[in-house]
């Protein structure tokens, strides 16, 4: 069974390897989708939501939320970004004292862009 959480943060950023507009500094209300996998419990739930939640706020949200991403990342570009995302949330089994593990995450960059990874 797979389950999905929603979240939104908002960060500016600039590419450092790009040439165009995306090469100044600018601001975006990213979305992102935290999906896992896992077993359905006796207590009818693979994971109980606030537990996701507080995991993704905890590791990811709190760290990205209205800063500078250029003060973490070299280049933050929507893909780097997600690879950090999933380092810091593959141990979600153990973060959530559950069965679960980290299936993909995804991460819109805007309305019409995002990628999307599972680990490779
Ligand atoms: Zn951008």
């Amino acid at each position: 069974m797979r389950v999905t959480r929603q979240f939104i943060f908002s960060a500016a950023h600039h590419l450092t390897d790009y040439k165009g507009a995306c090469e100044r500094p600018h601001g975006h209300t990213y979305k992102l989708a935290i999906t896992v996998d896992g077993p359905i419990k006796s207590d009818g739930l693979v994971l109980d939501f606030v537990d996701l939640k507080r995991v993704v706020n905890e590791s990811v949200i709190d760290l990205l939320d209205h800063t500078d991403l250029n003060d973490r990342f070299k280049n933050p570009s929507a893909e780097l970004i997600t690879v950090w995302i999933w380092e810091q949330l593959k141990d979600i089994g153990t973060q959530t004292g559950t069965a679960v593990t980290l299936h993909k995450v995804k991460l819109w960059e805007g309305e019409n862009t995002y990628v999307s990874y599972k680990g490779k």
